[in-house]
């Protein structure tokens, strides 16, 4: 029981490594929070958290509306009366474009989520983690957010930017006891990709490299990462960037 007697706000926790960092910290005794939009999926979730013998309730909300965020954190701490942990997981992918070819459209909905996002919930979430007396953040950036070229221009330049906002709370807060640490994934199995029409020449010029990956990483690989860094096991951890990516950047 890593995270006995934590609560624990998850962020994009639908699908993918928010489904499975959702599902092992209940495991591990934490009271989960599942937030992203679509309903049915966190319903499941907490149906299957709660037949287990965990607790988990979902909040169905937009990372992009600021109210959405407060709702958040605020049931949060109605349902179980504090908040230890939050995981900025929520992410969007583009379409791998190159910045000559990208509009400002995805441009802002990519930021909107990537970065903005964790913006609202870093702001939203400290003060209740002070009056916890501490706390910790794992953001899952991605190696885009630490090299220039794993993806488009837009998903590299929020990924990039939520890497810095991360480090800066890591340091900000650290005399507060409050932990923020980053995992970045090279490749994971999930749908992020799934109905996205890519751009050609995007993927000729950011795929080449993928000859480099030695393998993909399946989302519990990712979540096992996260329930570390989560834990007072990583009470000296702060301010870090942790890869997950199978070697992939040693290249
Ligand atoms: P998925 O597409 O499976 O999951 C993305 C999650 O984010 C879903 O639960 C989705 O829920 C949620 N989400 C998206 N937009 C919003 C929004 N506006 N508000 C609330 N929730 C939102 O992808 P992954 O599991 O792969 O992605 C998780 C994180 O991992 C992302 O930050 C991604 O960038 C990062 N990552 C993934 C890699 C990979 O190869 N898969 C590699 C490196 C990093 P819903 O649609 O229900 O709102």
């Amino acid at each position: 029981m890593r995270l006995k007697d934590k609560v624990v706000l998850v962020t994009g926790a639908s699908s993918g490594i928010g489904l499975e960092i959702a599902r092992l910290f209940a495991g591990e005794g934490a009271s989960v929070v599942a937030v992203a939009r679509r309903e049915d999926k966190l319903a499941a979730l907490v149906d299957q958290i709660t037949a287990a013998g965990g607790k988990a309730v979902s909040v169905a909300g937009d990372v992009t509306r600021e109210e959405d965020i407060r709702n958040a954190i605020r049931a949060a701490v109605e349902t179980f009366g504090k908040l230890d942990v939050v995981v900025n997981n929520a992410g969007l992918m583009d379409r791998m474009e190159p910045v000559a070819e990208l509009d400002d459209d995805t441009w802002n909905a990519v930021v909107d989520v990537n970065l903005t996002g964790p913006m609202r919930l870093f702001r939203g979430a400290v003060p209740e983690m002070e009056k916890a007396g501490g706390g910790a953040f794992v953001t899952i950036a991605s190696v885009g957010g630490i090299r220039g070229a794993r993806a488009g221009a837009a998903y590299t330049a929020s990924k990039h930017g939520v890497v810095g906002l991360a480090i800066n709370v890591a340091y900000a807060y650290a005399k507060k006891g409050i932990r923020s640490n980053v995992i970045a994934p090279g490749g994971v199995s999930t749908d992020i990709l799934t109905g996205k029409s890519l751009s050609r020449e995007g993927t000729e010029v950011y795929m080449a490299g993928m000859a480099t990956n030695p393998r993909m990483g399946e989302p519990i690989e990712v979540a096992r990462v996260a329930l570390f860094l989560a834990s007072d096991e990583a009470s000296l951890v702060n301010g870090a960037v942790i890869t997950a990516d199978a070697g992939w950047t040693a290249y």
